[in-house]
């Protein structure tokens, strides 16, 4: 291995000079927080996802919080989560006042075992939240077929914008979804999320939530000056800026290159890895497209040279930044008192949060990077830890 260590992040957003020269549109005209901005970005959002409506929010988390008041999630309802997911979704379930129910994951796909998740179903079951993880859209068909009609189906798209799943974008494989734009998803506003739906009921009811609760259908007549909206319903200020929606237009228009991109350095990776008895490297959609917001292999700990944990230490020592796939929830202590969840309870979650690795994949990394990466876990493979 060479002697001029590289640092290499594990996700780095791509942004420039047109992100830059975007945001001083609102900057100069004085119009920052939800505005004409926002409004195109929702209109570009649906038009790229094949969606009739997106609407813009400060985060997938508050997305996933009105998503679920929209279809009328609250106290006494349970809501079905994976138990491999980024804490938030379990969290928004919360908020409503509702019990998050959690189901296992697969360790192949890291997305919900549709067995497990019908198994789970009571005459309490309000909706289901499926996640994409990293980017893989879940068996929405198989899911959609096995569970009772009456139940919703909200998809966690947080990390899945622009994937596809049988010829339909994630964001329309639901009755309504969330993605986000956190710097570590695909594209990024700083803060931000987006939910889309093709049902316009649901839609105008989460476009009350994230706007206070205000009521602007005050009817045709012509507004006073001392006219007020008036509030039917307890809402929140979830509305995303024209700053960051500035921005979010010229992310947008990435997306497509982001992913193929990303999509080619992760069958790279795969091809790299295929000798390699201890990675076993992420699926493939066979009939659909990988966002890639991660690349995460799964380390079979009896063939694996050293442990997962050493692994990413010797990683680290060489620069590499990795990270475990995401958060086990019945893990996290907050879950765990609350529920007292042991961690034998959703296995294939406790195996996924324990053997995984989010190897670097993102937009910035150079060929040499990625072979860098690639001849750093061949090392390790034959034992060098250094
Ligand atoms: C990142 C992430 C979230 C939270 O998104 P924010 O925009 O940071 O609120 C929720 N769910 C999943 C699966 C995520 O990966």
């Amino acid at each position: 291995m060479s002697n001029n260590k590289r640092q290499i992040p594990i996700a780095l957003p791509s942004l420039g000079e047109e992100e830059w020269q975007a945001v001083r549109e609102p900057i100069f005209s004085g119009w920052l927080t939800q505005g004409p901005k926002v409004a195109e970005f929702e209109k570009d959002f649906a038009d790229i996802h094949n969606v009739s409506h997106a609407m813009a929010t400060t985060s997938c988390t508050s997305a996933l919080h009105i998503a679920l008041k929209a279809l009328g999630v609250g106290p006494g309802d349970e809501v079905i989560v994976p138990a491999f997911t980024w804490v938030a979704t379990a969290n928004a379930v919360l908020y409503c006042g509702a019990t998050p129910v959690l189901v296992d994951v697969s360790c192949r796909t890291y997305n919900l075992e549709v067995t497990e998740c019908v198994a789970a179903v009571t005459e309490r079951t309000k909706a289901v939240v499926t996640v994409h993880a990293f980017g893989l859209c879940a068996d929405m068909d198989e899911l959609k077929k096995a569970l009772p009609q009456n139940i919703h189906i909200v998809e966690d798209a947080a990390c899945a914008a622009g994937a596809i799943h049988n010829n339909q974008f994630a964001g329309t494989l639901g009755d309504i979804a969330a993605f986000s734009f956190h710097p570590r998803k695909s594209i990024t506003t700083g803060e931000g999320g987006m939910i889309t739906s093709n049902h316009s009921g649901l839609m105008e009811e989460a476009e009350k939530l994230r706007n206070h609760g205000l009521n602007l259908n005050v009817g045709s007549n012509k507004p006073r000056p001392y006219d007020m909206p008036d509030v039917d319903v307890l809402g929140f200020n979830y509305r995303m800026t024209d700053l960051q929606a500035a921005v979010g237009i010229v992310q947008l228009g990435k997306l497509n290159r982001f992913i193929e991109e990303r999509g080619r350095w992760a069958k790279w990776y795969n091809d790299q890895f295929a000798e390699i008895d201890w990675i076993q490297c992420p699926e493939e959609p066979e009939n659909g497209r990988h966002s890639w917001q991660s690349y995460v292999i799964y380390v079979d700990p009896d063939k694996a040279p050293h442990s997962r944990n050493e692994i990413m230490d010797a990683l680290l020592a060489e620069g590499i930044s990795t990270r475990p796939g995401t958060q086990a929830v019945h893990m996290l202590s907050f879950y765990a008192e609350k529920y007292g969840f042991q961690k034998d309870d959703f296995p294939g979650a406790f195996k996924c949060y324990s053997n995984t690795i989010a190897l670097p994949l993102h937009n910035q990394m150079t060929q040499e990077d990625f072979e860098y990466v690639r001849d750093a876990i061949v090392n390790i493979s034959q034992s060098k830890i250094i």
